[in-house]
């Protein structure tokens, strides 16, 4: 392959990769450090592809930054220990911690397989609270790992996310609720 068709592709899978976060409702600067892209290029990218397609609104603001979003609750802890279990199937957070996760993490062929998980998880819950930009955050905060880690539930074993500050058993939904079968 020549240099310039490598890197037209490479270009290809930066622009596909935006358009796919930007359909999820990402925000520019989540885009911005997932394919490195310009704000310009986003921004014209939404709005012959997105909005000419009546695609999500643009969101603006800051991104989730608290962890108790997915630690809080019942229903909160399932949701996540589903996205969680499909990250861990995808391959998606490194296994050994890293401590500037917010810069060594994004990376094209990483951030396909976090749609690839979040298509999954919204296809088993289509209503779910946790949006795209959660999905990132928690991806990164796992990676960190310093607030919040993989766990296994104390019956079953079924993978769930443990917030570090809480010392309490952790069961999953279905075993804290007395409903799984086996
Ligand atoms: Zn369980």
């Amino acid at each position: 392959m020549r240099i310039s068709d490598d890197r037209y592709s490479r270009d290809r899978l930066r622009l596909d990769l935006a358009l796919r976060f930007l359909n999820h409702g990402a925000r520019t600067h989540t885009i911005r450090a997932w394919t490195t892209l310009s704000d310009d290029r986003i921004r014209k990218l939404y709005s012959s592809y997105v909005r000419a397609a009546n695609g999500p609104p643009r969101h603006r603001g800051k991104s989730p930054q608290q962890v108790s979003f997915f630690t809080r609750g019942a229903h909160a802890q399932h949701e996540t220990g589903i996205l969680a279990s499909f990250f861990s199937l995808l391959g998606v957070v490194p296994t050994t911690r890293l401590a500037d996760a917010v810069h060594t993490l994004p990376s094209l062929a990483r951030g396909e397989r976090i749609c690839q998980a979040f298509e999954l998880f919204t296809a088993v819950f289509p209503a779910a609270r946790i949006s795209f930009e959660h999905a990132i955050f928690l991806v990164t905060a796992l990676a960190r790992g310093n607030e919040i880690h993989y766990g296994r539930c104390t019956d079953c074993t079924a993978l769930v996310v443990v917030d570090r500050l809480t010392l309490q058993e952790t069961r999953c939904l279905l075993c804290a609720r007395g409903l799984r079968s086996c």
